[in-house]
């Protein structure tokens, strides 16, 4: 997710290329809408962010103000209805919307609105963030009818640009509206969003998913990593707080907190899915992963003579294991980038021999040798089982699995589409019988508490409940599973 106002700059452009950064957080659909001041144009469509945008429907994007978005979908379908970001407009204002997370009180939001398909305000699709949106503009929390209340504090000047910001003037009616809003909705969310002249940044009160603010020389960037502001050419300023709105425009940035913060930032972004050359609460996310790949080898060392990533998560992990344990570090699969979810389902042939498509092993650094191949994480078991095999197959004579967090218990309600309790292997096996389910000479995974020290992190401010069970905000079953809007008859 990517939004940018800079009066001087190909928005869509730098959109497009902070989407490129951070394709690896959602690869089902893209889409960036564009504001010139008076009017919002959105273009969306399934597929990478490559696919979606060509050099002529970037050109027609002009304006100075934008919001991007690649989605991972958690709640509703990959359909293009559910595409980001979402759109509408009252008649008197438009709003376009970008959100990564997942909200766990769908369902009552959707009870606030006057049901499916009713104009601008009714639900039209069936994900989370189109009821958010429809909530944005609708009667009850009216951008039509909001009048515009105080602003937020103006924050301090953090740049050339900054010297010429006017102070803060009246809230405009999006900001009244997200003020009234967001105490309302319940989960996971970094949003960003923007009407005809202004983008909007905001983070749920627990922060679970990152969001970030930076600096161009004459503009300002939010983005879900600070890969994406390095991308762009934006420094760096601070992380959205927890609990906090910013709006940016003409008149300069804005911040007001709509709700007291109670940081619990997802470990997993640490584990798998954020970029290593992000930093997260100051925490470099590449030196974390082989910080603990050093634990993982204290705590479960081996007795082998090569140490392989799977890559490429998996990478820094294995160089801090070999790193610790004196083991030799070297490269015995090669991935092909090029594989992501795209619309070219594989053969029947092709999917039953799976990793294959993404993996396959060099067969001189392997054969003959006791491999250590270290993992991020086993969710299923399947990639495992197929990775542990194919080793064999390349001439391993003992293949021991390292795995650079805790076992993946319990589902996440938060933004990851982990498989339900019974599909995760932790869940029903324990890890003697995870090791003989994959076929390994043995398995270690890194401890709770190892993964966290590696983060620098206090314990308290961390969500780590796909791995104990301990949710910051618990979930009714109703209010759980992908489809949880399914049943209500939108967006059909
Ligand atoms: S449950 Fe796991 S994946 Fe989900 S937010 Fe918490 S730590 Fe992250």
């Amino acid at each position: 997710m990517f939004g940018v106002w800079a009066p001087n700059e190909d928005v869509a452009k730098l959109a497009y290329y902070g989407l490129y950064a951070l394709q690896h957080r959602g690869q089902e659909s893209a889409g960036i809408a564009v504001s010139d001041g008076n009017r919002i144009v959105v273009h969306k469509e399934m597929g990478l962010v490559a696919q979606v945008f060509d050099e002529p429907a970037l050109t027609a994007l002009r304006g100075h103000i934008a919001v991007g978005h690649c989605r991972y979908s958690t709640t509703g379908a990959s359909v293009w209805a559910n595409a980001q970001p979402t759109f509408r407009s009252t008649g008197k204002v438009s709003l376009a919307l970008g959100h990564n997370g997942n909200l766990i009180n769908t369902r009552e939001l959707a009870g606030l609105l006057g049901g499916p398909g009713q104009g601008s305000a009714g639900i039209l699709a069936t994900s989370d963030t189109d009821v958010l949106t429809a909530l944005f503009v609708s009667d009850r929390t009216a951008l039509s009818g909001v009048t515009a209340g105080p602003a937020g504090a103006a924050l301090p000047p953090a740049g050339p640009a900054g010297a010429t910001r006017a102070p803060a003037g009246p809230a405009s009616v999006v900001e009244t509206a997200a003020a009234t809003v967001l105490p309302l909705v319940k989960g996971a969310y970094s949003l960003v969003f923007m009407d005809e002249q202004t983008l909007y940044a905001a983070r749920d009160p627990h922060g679970f998913r990152p969001l970030v603010l930076g600096r161009l020389n004459t503009g300002w960037v939010v983005a879900s990593e600070t890969a994406a502001l390095d991308i762009v050419g934006a420094r760096f300023v601070r992380e959205i707080a927890p609990g906090e709105l910013v709006c940016i425009d003409g008149r300069g940035v804005r911040s007001r907190t709509f709700a007291a913060p109670q940081p619990s930032g997802c470990l997993f972004e640490y584990v798998y899915l954020a970029r290593p050359d992000t930093t997260i609460s100051g925490r470099g996310v590449h030196a974390t992963r082989v910080a603990v790949g050093r634990q993982l080898a204290a705590e479960h060392p081996a007795d082998a003579d090569l140490v392989i990533p799977v890559p490429e998560s998996g990478t820094p992990a294995a160089i801090g294991f070999a790193e610790a344990s004196g083991i030799p570090f070297g490269q015995g699969l090669v991935k092909n980038s090029y594989v992501g979810r795209t619309f070219i389902q594989p053969s029947q042939t092709i999917r039953e021999r799976g990793i294959k498509l993404k993996l396959n092993p060099l067969r001189d650094a392997i054969a003959g040798r006791r491999i250590v191949v270290v993992d991020d994480s086993i969710v299923r078991g399947n990639t495992q089982r197929a990775l542990v095999a194919m080793l064999r197959e390349a001439g391993a004579s003992e293949v021991h699995v390292r795995v650079a967090s805790p076992p993946v218990s319990w589902p996440c309600f938060y933004g990851i589409d982990f498989a339900t309790r019974a599909e995760l292997i932790a869940g029903r096996l324990s890890p003697a019988e995870i090791c003989a389910s994959i076929g390994a000479d043995s398995l270690g995974y890194v401890s709770l508490a190892g993964l966290i020290e590696a983060t620098t992190l206090p314990e308290g401010r961390l969500c780590r409940a796909c791995f104990d069970g301990q949710y910051p905000i618990p979930v009714a079953e109703d209010d759980r599973g992908k489809h949880v809007l399914d049943g209500l008859g939108v967006g059909s």
